[in-house]
């Protein structure tokens, strides 16, 4: 740290991204990307052509890919927001819906960037304490006149709240924003998107960095009501007008082109899970019933963070969280069947020597 650091930023704590170590190749099941390419059409759209343009500035408005997502998801493009990566969009809407005053809350147990921009943002953030089961308790989030951030499937524990129950915060809600971070909702989640139409306080929040296979080309996107579109946009034009890039703006616009290829990609995962489920069950593991592209699970025979070294030292990468309510755990990536089975062989010679 410097000594020229401002004050009010000495003692935040960042966020801290899963590990890519590279002194040897592991399997990467850390970071819940995709283990399949982008479809075809992506990779062809990205053209010596299109890269000789790069001395000129992107669309600052976005309009084909905007109009794209609106179309696919039955919206207008003025319902839609994109993003460098959707962790801008969470940064954005902390900046414009949160503040001392007006306070959010959020799960204690769910994706850490909400706490490190409540933190950053000096929001007034509560965090709500998951069920003894994981599970999101509503009555929480009933009324509370606070902005209200929740992901669905919730990370790292895979499991989904209703779309019912989802509504009933945001109907007890409506003089407060109500974010839903959908990120892996394209795994088997229910998507709350209808009650857009519905409810102008709620904005849908969803990443092409897992459902399509595209983490390294930063995209996010969001589904809100005009008014809190443009409420974005006033932030996006205040900080970064040209937020993405050329290449990543066609990597989109292809990619909704391609959208059978994503949804096989995606019941390809899901198949794996579900596979994994019962590998995991079989080797003695408990787990939580998961809808998204990871497993959130523990055994008896090996505590959280010794299984997550001996998986590394063995080559295969997965998450661990130090927090004491979920640190037995361990936050397994659904890679390919190849990768889940070098896994579970590695997991059997572990568990032997354990
Ligand atoms: C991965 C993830 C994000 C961030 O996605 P990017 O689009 O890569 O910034 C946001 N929310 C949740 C819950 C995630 O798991």
């Amino acid at each position: 740290m410097s000594k020229f650091l401002i004050d009010k930023y000495r003692s935040l704590e960042a966020y801290t991204p899963g590990e890519q170590p590279k002194d040897m190749q592991y399997v990467k099941l850390n970071t819940n990307e995709s283990p399949f390419p982008p479809s075809c059409g992506v990779i062809e759209k990205i053209s010596s052509a299109e890269i000789s343009k790069l001395n000129l500035y992107p669309d600052p408005e976005c309009r084909e890919l905007k109009n794209k997502i609106a179309q696919l998801y039955g919206f207008e493009s003025d319902n839609v927001f994109v993003s460098n990566g959707s962790d801008e969009i969470l940064s954005f809407s902390f900046m414009a819906f949160c503040s001392e005053e007006k306070g959010a809350i959020f799960p204690n147990i769910s994706y850490g960037f909400y706490k490190v921009y409540g933190d950053l943002y000096a929001v007034d953030y509560k965090r709500a304490p998951l069920k003894e089961d994981f599970t999101i308790d509503v009555n929480d989030y009933l009324n509370v006149n606070r902005t209200v951030v929740i992901a669905n499937p919730n990370a790292p524990t895979g499991l989904s709240l209703s779309v019912n129950d989802i509504e009933k915060i945001v109907s007890s809600n409506r003089d407060s924003v109500v974010l839903i971070d959908e990120a892996y909702v394209d795994f088997g989640g229910q998507t709350c998107l209808p009650l857009v139409k519905k409810y102008d306080n709620l904005l849908v929040v969803r990443t092409y960095s897992k459902s399509r296979s595209m983490a390294g080309a930063r995209l996010g996107f969001a589904i809100g009501s005009k008014d809190l579109i443009s409420d974005l946009d006033r932030i996006k034009y205040s900080t970064n007008p040209y937020n993405i890039n050329r290449l990543t703006l066609l990597a989109g616009c292809a990619a909704i082109d391609d959208n059978d290829y994503y949804i096989n990609r995606c019941s390809q995962i899901v198949e794996i899970r579900e596979y994994s489920k019962k590998r995991l069950s079989q080797l003695g593991f408990e787990y939580l019933d998961s809808d998204s592209n990871f497993i959130f699970a523990r055994s008896d025979k090996i505590g959280g963070e010794d299984y997550y070294k001996k998986l590394k030292e063995n080559g295969v990468l997965v998450r661990h969280f130090s927090d004491e309510k979920i640190n037995d755990f361990v936050r397994i990536t659904v890679g390919t069947k190849e990768q889940m089975d070098t896994l579970f062989c590695v997991t059997e010679k572990i568990l032997k020597e354990v």
